[in-house]
């Protein structure tokens, strides 16, 4: 007989830990699938450290998303009575008029956020690490820091499991089929009925939406680790973590020493290759290496020491480099999650409780308008 569920939901990474978690806790009967275990390598959700901030160049109006992403990252480390959010502050480094100093500083202006831009000079005096040119400005974002991706996806899972959630990990969807009465999921190990489905599949999102097939691009992100020069300068209480606006360059971002592998850097979307999701991360080569050995020793040069370490990961991109949250056209019964862009994980805390609404509630309270089908259309039609 067909095993029958209130809500599954496919994929167990980030944002299907936080959905999974959010709908347990809210008494229903929920599954949660995945082909692999928690925050594995070819996940996007896995190496450490990933930023969070709050005077958000992207948009002004991801700011109220994040002022409660914050609050329920808090509810969560209490939850769990572990850490996962450290308040470092956000540098966010560029020429006056560059998309992320610019950015930042309407953001921060247009929700009255507590922030600080400084000169060159006052950069160099209060944060010795970093090295910036004398018509560059930094603006310090005093609630920004770092998120633990692996506790927070392992913490998540456990709260769901907790709340009396069914988990399977090494076991791939291959096929969610509609009917009135919900969707049967077809896996590589069984078969499940459920009124409600939660697609949270990260960069092999367009095999079960297909959909998307020409609107999410996985690519390939490489991060490295450096060994500091000057361990005084780079030491999280004197170095915050931070972005830098390199112009056609592209951005960049960064982590202070927070573990034995030191200071963590990467250039946002690198050098954007698209990856097949079920192919092995190619592994890093000398032209990555070469790229991000140049910025930090011409920007960073207190933490331009050895590089001990260097990964790949996967960004999974949408045309508008926003996220998709929104049920399927045509299909109230499937929700469809794909937040990354490569900046989606500090969003997870909220993506989780607004996935559990759009499944359970059919809508949410909170501002999601911008992340829908309809405006995804506007790039290329669906
Ligand atoms: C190097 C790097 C740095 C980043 N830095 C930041 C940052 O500083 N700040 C920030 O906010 N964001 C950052 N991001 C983005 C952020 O990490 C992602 O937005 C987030 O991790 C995406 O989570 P996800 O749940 O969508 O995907 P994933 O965590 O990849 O989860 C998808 C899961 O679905 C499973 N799955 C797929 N297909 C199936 C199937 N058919 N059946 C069952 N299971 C399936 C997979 O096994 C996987 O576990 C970064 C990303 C990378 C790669």
């Amino acid at each position: 007989m067909t095993a029958q569920f209130d809500v599954a939901v496919i994929g167990l990474g980030a944002m299907g830990s936080a959905a999974l978690a959010f709908l347990a806790a809210r008494g229903v009967k929920a599954i949660g699938i995945d082909s692999y275990f928690p925050a594995h390598a070819m996940s996007s959700s896995h190496g450490d450290s990933r930023l969070i901030r709050l005077g958000y160049f992207e948009d002004p109006s991801y700011v109220p998303l994040l002022q409660r992403a914050y609050r329920n990252w808090r509810a969560l480390e209490a939850r769990l009575r572990a850490d996962i959010l450290t308040i470092t502050g956000v540098l966010q480094i560029g020429s006056p008029q560059s998309k992320i100093v610019s950015g930042t500083r309407a953001s921060c202006r247009l929700h009255g956020l507590a922030h600080e831009e400084l000169d060159a000079a006052e950069t160099a005096r209060r944060f010795p690490a970093f090295q910036l040119d004398d018509d560059e400005v930094a603006i310090f974002d005093p609630q920004g820091g770092y998120l633990r991706p692996e506790a927070a996806v392992m913490g998540y899972i456990k709260l769901a499991a907790e709340s009396g959630a069914t988990i399977h990990f090494g076991e791939r969807v291959a096929a969610i089929d509609p009917d009135d009465a919900g969707v049967t999921i077809v896996s590589t190990s069984g078969r499940y009925h459920a009124k409600k489905v939660v697609i949270a599949t990260g960069a092999w999102i367009a095999e079960l939406v297909p959909l998307l097939k020409s609107h999410a691009t996985p690519i390939r992100q490489v991060v490295a680790w450096y060994q500091p020069k000057d361990s005084f300068a780079t030491e999280p209480q004197r170095m915050p973590c931070f972005l830098r606006d390199e112009g056609p360059d592209g951005s960049y971002f960064g982590f202070p020493a927070i573990g034995i592998d030191g200071v963590k850097v990467g250039r946002h979307a690198h050098f954007r290759e698209p990856v097949d999701p079920n192919e092995p991360n190619p592994p890093v080569n000398d032209k990555d290496t070469a790229l991000l050995d140049g910025f930090i020793s011409r920007r960073l040069p207190a933490a331009a020491g050895r590089r001990v370490q260097a990964t790949t990961c996967r960004y999974t991109m949408l045309p508008s480099e926003d996220f998709l949250l929104d049920l399927m056209p045509g299909q109230p019964n499937i929700v469809v999650a794909s937040p990354c862009s490569g900046h989606g994980f500090k969003f997870t805390s909220v993506v989780g409780e607004i996935l559990s609404d759009l499944a359970l509630d059919g809508g949410t309270d909170l501002p999601i308008a911008a992340f829908s089908f309809e405006a995804l259309d506007r790039f290329a039609p669906l």
